[in-house]
């Protein structure tokens, strides 16, 4: 495909919006820093936009519209298959951009990168995705059909910790779905977004289609009020995703929230063992915990905790914390220093409330980088239903063993929990699998896999508190919560041939 990458330089000092298919540059006083969490430094600024910017994305996201809605579909399907050309092109670029700005590894980056792409490519076959159901003949010369439109202007909202794939879990079937797009990334982790507008104009998108506003309370609070937005998908925490959900909801916007989780991992006594230490320590620990699928709870059924235990402990030695940039590192710092001295909180509340504290993550330190937010990995044991550790989210590399008795025990903890994301049973029993799929609360479900996050072309959501909307993202329910369907009746009387006037309601006939 002859698709030009476009040249761009690697590191961009300071970000700038991206509004009419352009940057639009800010001074200095209007941006924030971006640290790299591995060694503490600012190393790029980004924009601190409210309602003004917001303003301007709408007005170029509403006049790019109606052309982006009329663009014959196969064409608007190329400008997809251009862009992930693009992308899976500079998927390294993207990894080192997502590496520096969050400080997960350079691999869980570029894994992110391609669990993004996979979105892209269900977002290619938008011809077939967007076609309706007809059926020829309901009644005598009636055919009834259907057809799906775009809503118009649409927004994405999306938290730090995937900053390429959960965007792109959104904003491209938005695209896709012929609606335009203002997409407000998380400040913290922005580098990676810019490289996605240009890529997307190095694609051919039309001006105006993709937009970028940077920035945070003021901005969402302006795409929120914004009447000209009609959709908006969030991901991030339950706080601000119902503030998003119920504010929208009352403007008359079609909303979806993707929250807050705490997942937990069932583990029967026929379970491999080796098996389970190794999902629970790449679960529990990967990407410093801030994955919203991560399992952060072992329920562990009968005596497999203390089986559990050791081989966790023996894994937890040989874990390499440090640069995520470094080869051979498995776990890199916390993104952001505040965040870090919540999790700190997290594990001395843990430890007051009388769980065993069996691996304590603050003792480490890292020579090479002082400044760095680094933070070692933490087990709790004996951690119960009661205790905070158990009930709330903490998004860090700290795992909880809760011991349960039986199995309808541990299914009752995870189904009685707040929270319903992502959750995995660990057996050899076919039969208890089967059980634990059709009666747990939970909608992403992983047997004998740790991480369930569904591939790129189902939909992805969870319930409770952990989703507000009645839709999933991506997948046929993306497609779904962009479009409006219409349902058309449509007849073509022989000339002469109507029939006399009649006020019947109108039957089948
Ligand atoms: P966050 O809620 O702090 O931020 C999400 C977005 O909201 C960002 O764009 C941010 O700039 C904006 N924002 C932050 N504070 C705001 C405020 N007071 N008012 C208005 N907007 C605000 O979330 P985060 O810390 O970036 O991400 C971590 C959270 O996201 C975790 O709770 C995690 O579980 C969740 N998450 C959920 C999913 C999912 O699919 N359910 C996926 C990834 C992350």
């Amino acid at each position: 495909m002859a698709v030009q990458t476009p040249e761009r330089s690697v590191v961009t000092p300071i970000l700038s919006h991206w509004i009419g298919g352009q940057p639009i540059a800010v001074p200095l006083d209007a941006t924030g820093p971006v640290y790299n969490p591995a060694t503490g430094k600012v190393i790029a600024r980004v924009p601190r936009g409210g309602k003004a910017e917001v303003d301007k994305a709408a007005e170029a996201a509403a006049a790019a519209f109606p052309a982006w809605r009329d663009l014959p579909l196969i064409a608007r399907s190329n400008i997809f298959f251009a862009f992930r050309h693009l992308m899976y092109e500079n998927r390294e670029e993207m990894a080192r951009l997502i590496t520096r700005d969050h400080g997960k590894t350079f691999l869980d980056a570029l894994a992110e990168v391609e669990r993004g792409v996979e979105t892209v490519d269900f977002a290619c076959g938008l011809p077939v995705h967007l076609a309706g159901m007809m059926t020829p003949n309901v009644s005598t010369k009636v055919d009834a059909y259907t057809m799906r439109q775009p809503l118009g202007v649409t927004a994405a909202i999306t938290p730090f910790n995937f900053p390429v794939m959960v965007p792109c879990w959104i904003y491209p079937i938005a695209l896709a779905c012929g609606n335009t797009v203002i997409l407000k990334p998380s400040s913290h982790t922005p580098g990676a977004t810019q490289l996605q507008a240009e890529l997307w104009k190095a694609a051919g998108l039309p001006d105006g289609v993709f937009n970028v506003v940077y920035g945070g309370r003021e901005a969402v609070v302006a795409i929120v009020e914004h009447p000209t937005v009609k959709a908006i998908q969030f991901v991030g925490s339950t706080a601000v995703g119902r503030y998003v959900y119920e504010e929208g909801l009352k403007r008359g916007k079609r909303v979806g929230s993707y929250t807050s989780a705490k997942n937990a991992m069932l583990v029967l006594p026929d379970a491999d063992m080796d098996l389970v230490a190794d999902s629970a320590v790449a679960s529990g620990y990967g990407s410093s915990g801030e994955r919203c699928m991560a399992q952060t709870l072992v329920v562990a059924v009968g005596d497999t905790a203390d089986q559990l235990r050791p081989k966790v402990l023996e894994r937890i030695a040989k874990l390499k914390i440090g640069d995520g940039m470094a080869p051979g590192v498995d776990m890199g710092p916390i993104y952001a220093q505040e965040h870090k001295a919540s999790i700190v909180d997290w594990i001395a509340k843990g430890e007051a409330e009388g769980a065993e504290l069996v691996c304590d993550g603050r003792t480490f330190t890292n020579p090479d980088e002082p400044e760095g937010f680094f933070l070692g990995v933490t087990l709790f044991d004996h951690v119960l239903p009661e205790m905070e550790i158990f009930n709330e989210e903490i998004f860090g590399p700290v795992l909880g063993i809760v011991r349960a008795a039986t199995f309808d025990e541990g299914l009752a903890l995870i189904n009685g929990h707040k929270y319903a994301n992502g959750t995995a049973i660990f057996t050899t029993n076919g039969g208890a699998a089967r059980r634990f799929r059709l009666e747990v609360d939970v909608p992403m479900i992983g047997v004998n896999v740790p991480i369930p996050v569904p591939v790129g072309y189902m939909s992805f959501g969870g319930t409770k508190q952990s989703a507000f909307g009645d839709l999933a993202m991506r997948g046929e329910d993306g497609v779904r919560f962009f479009t409006q369907q219409k349902m058309i009746t449509e007849r073509w009387p022989e000339p002469g041939q109507q029939g006399p006037l009649s006020l019947v309601f109108p039957g089948n006939s």
